[in-house]
């Protein structure tokens, strides 16, 4: 997971770039970049392997400045983590290009481009699209059918951000499979991989959806043109976090601070599982899945598929149904049997995990009774493609090793299960006492942090 930035202001961007690059390394990553439009105009870009202090290093001894501009954390896919590898990648010095996914047809893409003229100095999937972009761009002479004649051709997942040269005054973003939103600042406008690394600045933004492209000024703001090349408006939106709950506050390190979280995490989730006593995702089931369901298939990666793998045992003890449990990864990959009324589940923290949202998207199509994701962010990909949500109230998990973002998945498992158990066990006497032993973990917890 990579992060990206983008800032297009009145004033210079690069110690903008600089700092969201620094709120997204908690995402990891091998080597960072930036780049700008320069008061001569030309693309002019800073790059190393290394952490955001190198790159702040090179900067300050070889400074670059522009009013626009794109910045990146890489995580290597293709080719090695090396400086010529870093992003963001340029073409003809015409374009420069910041890319997070990957795209798999690069091969066959790359070829096509060498014969017709386009050296490569990378290893990478990402320096395809941009020659693909510059080839488009002298084509069509338009910078957003430049991006729509090349997205349409690559197969795979990418968030990107992309700056011209002869569009000084404009930022563009396009995805499709990874993350991107677009920040609205005071007279700035932002793209980001995540709203953290913008909370400094704003608190305000758009999701961009599959298939959108952005075209962002300062005058005339941002247009987005969907995938089927319509203009579309996306709703704006305000995220309730704030800047200092993305800071360590008195911890040493945010996974000291999340683990002293979690009892506070666990109370809100179940205060979001349990109204009047009772479970609210039986309310949201308007199609009587839970009566109906015979089986449960839990798809997930990592922490989320151990969370998974714990809640086998309940479902098949409480619930007494057979229950699944597979890494997203080997799922998207086989052709599994579906037991007939089975109800495919999907866990992420951030709801934009790459494996389980092709997963998802495998299993809508097949057979199965319907879908439900178990999500700590409302608006991502995961939650919105899904029949059933049940959110972890979890807040922001920075630390790279899951703690409250595990328990409160461990939480709505269990819910789940024990809903499941209600409308499916009427001779299960015990949901009470289980919801009791429930509802008393916060205190518990507590007492041993
Ligand atoms: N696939 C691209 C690369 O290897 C992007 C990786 C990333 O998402 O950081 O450069």
């Amino acid at each position: 997971m990579c992060g990206i930035i983008g800032v297009i202001s009145q004033t210079n961007v690069v110690d903008k770039l600089s700092a969201g690059l620094k709120r997204l390394e908690y995402r990891g990553y091998d080597s960072a970049g930036i780049a700008v439009v320069d008061q001569a105009g030309n693309i002019c870009v800073r790059k190393c392997i290394g952490k955001i202090k190198d790159l702040q290093s090179l900067i300050k001894n070889d400074p670059l400045s522009g009013v626009i501009g794109i910045a990146h954390t890489r995580w290597a896919t293709h080719g090695a983590p090396s400086s010529i590898n870093a992003h963001p990648h340029v073409s003809n010095e015409q374009l420069a290009i910041v890319h997070n996914g990957i795209i798999e047809n690069h091969a066959i893409l790359r070829e096509r481009l060498i014969k017709q003229g386009y050296e490569f100095c990378s290893e990478t999937d990402t320096e395809v699209i941009a020659h693909l972009a510059h080839l488009n761009l002298t084509e069509k002479n338009d910078p957003v059918l430049a991006i729509s004649d090349t997205v349409n051709v690559l197969e795979g997942a990418y968030a990107i951000g992309v700056i011209f040269k002869e569009y000084p005054d404009q930022i563009f973003a396009a995805r499709h499979g990874s993350p991107l939103i677009i920040g609205i600042g005071d007279a700035e406008y932002f793209i980001a991989s995540d709203i953290f690394a913008l909370l400094p600045y704003t608190r305000k933004y758009i999701v961009l959806e599959d298939g959108d492209i952005a075209q962002i000024n300062l005058g005339s703001g941002v247009t987005i043109t969907d995938a089927a090349n319509h203009k579309i408006e996306r709703p704006v939106q305000m995220t309730d976090v704030y800047h200092d709950e993305a800071d360590k506050t008195g911890f040493n390190h945010y996974m000291q601070k999340e683990i002293f979280q979690q009892p506070t995490a666990i109370k809100n989730t179940l205060a979001g599982n349990i109204s009047d006593g009772d479970f609210n995702i039986l309310d949201m089931d308007k199609r009587n899945i839970f009566s109906r369901m015979r089986a449960v298939h839990i798809v997930a990666c990592g922490t989320s598929y151990h969370a998974g793998m714990v809640a086998r045992y309940w479902f098949e003890k409480l619930a007494g149904i057979p229950c699944a449990v597979d890494i997203a990864s080997e799922y998207r990959n086989f052709d599994f049997y579906v037991e007939p009324e089975t109800l495919f589940v999907v866990i992420s923290q951030s709801g934009e995990t790459a494996d389980t949202l092709s997963a998802l998207q495998k299993a809508k199509t097949e057979n199965y009774l319907s879908t439900l994701s178990i999500c700590n962010a409302p608006d991502s990909s995961i939650t919105r493609e899904t029949e059933l949500q049940m959110m972890t109230m979890a807040g922001v998990e920075i630390g790279v090793a899951s703690t409250k973002a595990f328990t409160t998945q461990l939480l709505n498992l269990l819910t789940l299960c024990l809903a499941i158990a209600k409308v499916k066990r009427a001779d299960l006497a015990d949901i009470a006492q289980w919801m009791k032993q429930v509802h008393d973990i916060p205190a518990h917890m507590e007492v041993i942090l």
